[in-house]
């Protein structure tokens, strides 16, 4: 296990520690039957607003961690043939994604795709039906998701996603858009995979990132104290965070927000998609400082109302917040 001293996004070494231990005993933790596999030890970046858990795992425990996947997350989905509901809640959200991809200009009949951790293929297969794209590609961690996207959906090339490096086994290895899902909040190094996926995009493409805001989307709706923050969650991230990091890694991004009316969070504004294309990297003075006013509705809100913890006294403290009460 690593232990990181410094914030995995701007490198800054001084940070606060948080603990989220308080109402989530059983959600900061991996538990397999009664073994704690894992523990998270949350520290909060005050410079680039990044909230992490500092432990990581070393690369040969990586294969291990993640073959506890599907049972540590619960994952109601991972039979074959796929639950209806879980279908039905992908399809409306790729109606969402999609269009608002297509809003952004980014879709062309003749390009080629790669979706990242693409679930059961759905927004490939959008893009197909209604677009006319052909050349597509998926990576899913689940064997029934990649079942389901090559004999229902019939698509050929999908793949097994291999979580640390996120290889692309197939011949193809550029691509005019990738389609990012969640990855940077379970990156164990996630300025590494971002000069990663750098160098998957081909030139004048783009990358959508989408699914990175669910913490937020948690604490804004005060569900975070129910919920928790599961243990394959490596960066809690926030709209500011983000962009921090993205600004890091040399992108140049924009917000593709979802209409939010009559949306519930898993597809909502919190999941919202940013559009990047490299550019040349941000130092650390030109990141955006965090705002105080969104960190407190986003992290501090929820707490303070249903659980008021240590989290709650550590992130104020820091912000120089102590005044503000709920
Ligand atoms: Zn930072």
């Amino acid at each position: 296990m690593q232990v990181l001293e410094s914030c995995p996004s701007c490198e800054n070494g001084d940070l606060v520690d948080v603990d989220l231990s308080t109402n989530l005993t059983d959600t900061h933790k991996a538990i397999i039957g009664s073994n704690v596999i894992w523990e998270a030890n949350y520290a909060y970046c005050p410079c680039c607003e990044l909230m992490f858990a500092r432990n990581r795992q070393d690369t040969e425990e990586i294969d291990d961690y993640y073959a506890a996947f599907p049972e540590v997350e619960k994952r109601s989905y991972t039979v074959y043939p796929l639950p209806q509901q879980f279908i039905d809640v992908q399809e409306k959200f790729s109606e969402r994604l999609i269009g608002n991809v297509e809003k952004a200009g980014l879709i062309r009949p003749d390009m080629s795709v790669l979706n990242i951790r693409c679930e059961y293929g759905v927004h490939l297969a959008h893009l197909r039906d209604k677009f006319g794209v052909q050349d597509l590609y998926g990576l899913d961690h689940f064997e029934t998701n990649m079942q389901y996207a090559r004999e229902d959906l019939g698509l050929s090339n999908i793949g097994y996603l291999d979580p640390y490096h996120v290889h692309v086994p197939f011949e193809r290895q550029s691509f005019d858009l990738v389609l990012a899902n969640h990855l940077m909040t379970h990156a164990l190094d996630p300025m590494a995979l971002l000069a990663h996926l750098r160098s998957l995009v081909a030139p004048g493409g783009a990358i959508v990132f989408y699914n990175e805001l669910d913490h937020m989307g948690l604490m804004d709706m005060r569900k975070m104290y129910r919920r928790g923050v599961i243990s394959y969650h490596k960066q809690l991230l926030t709209r500011n965070s983000l962009q921090n990091m993205l600004k890091r890694a040399g992108y140049r991004f924009d917000f593709l927000d979802y209409d939010t009316t009559g949306i519930k969070w898993a597809s909502g504004r919190h999941s919202m998609a940013i559009a990047a294309c490299p550019d040349t990297p941000a130092s650390v003075s030109e990141l955006t400082a965090p705002a105080a006013e969104n960190l407190y509705q986003a992290y501090l809100d929820g707490y303070d109302r249903h659980a008021p913890n240590k989290l709650l006294r550590t992130v104020k403290k820091a912000l120089g917040m102590e005044q503000i009460s709920a």
